[in-house]
């Protein structure tokens, strides 16, 4: 299952992308830019513009429109759709900015580019192999869970 998002959705590709999946986004694309994308290379569109929503559609092209406020509840209404996966596996996590899978590399290899109190705090940690963007998880990691948490639960919420 593979996506390409409109220019609104920054935020959720760079969701999807640590959930795992592919997803293009640019948000130089213009509409006919994207439906031709989402025919040449079969991925579902992400919208939240009604109008593209249903040309796409017209055209023969997956596409689905995102009505959810936020980051949980539009994670939610894809979830109900396509059945993605709420939580994070690091061994199919893609980089957020690049959309390249990440790769674990060992703690020695982060010391460039990490600081000294990450390195002690933390131990596992993975690179990008594209943008050399290093990951960990770290405080932030908090907020993540919590995120997909309120997600599944919004989830729960629809399904009763
Ligand atoms: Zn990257």
């Amino acid at each position: 299952m593979k996506f390409v998002a409109d220019g609104m959705l920054g935020k959720l590709t760079r969701w999807l992308r640590i959930l795992g999946y592919d997803v293009k986004y640019s948000n130089a694309s213009d509409d006919a830019q994207l439906i031709a994308v989402a025919r040449k290379e079969r991925r579902i569109l992400l919208t939240r513009d009604l109008e593209l929503f249903k040309q796409a559609t017209a055209k023969g092209i997956d596409a689905s429109y995102l009505e959810g406020r936020t980051g949980e509840e539009k994670l939610a209404e894809l979830a109900g759709r396509f059945g993605i996966s709420l939580s994070i596996d690091m061994a199919t996590s893609r980089c957020p900015k690049c959309n390249t899978k990440v790769k674990p590399i060992g703690k020695e290899k982060a010391t460039d580019q990490v600081g000294k109190n990450t390195l002690v705090h933390y131990d596992e940690f993975w690179k990008c192999p594209s943008c050399k963007q290093i990951y960990w998880r770290g405080a932030h990691w908090i907020g993540i869970r919590k995120t997909l948490e309120t997600a599944r639960s919004s989830l729960d919420q629809a399904k009763e």
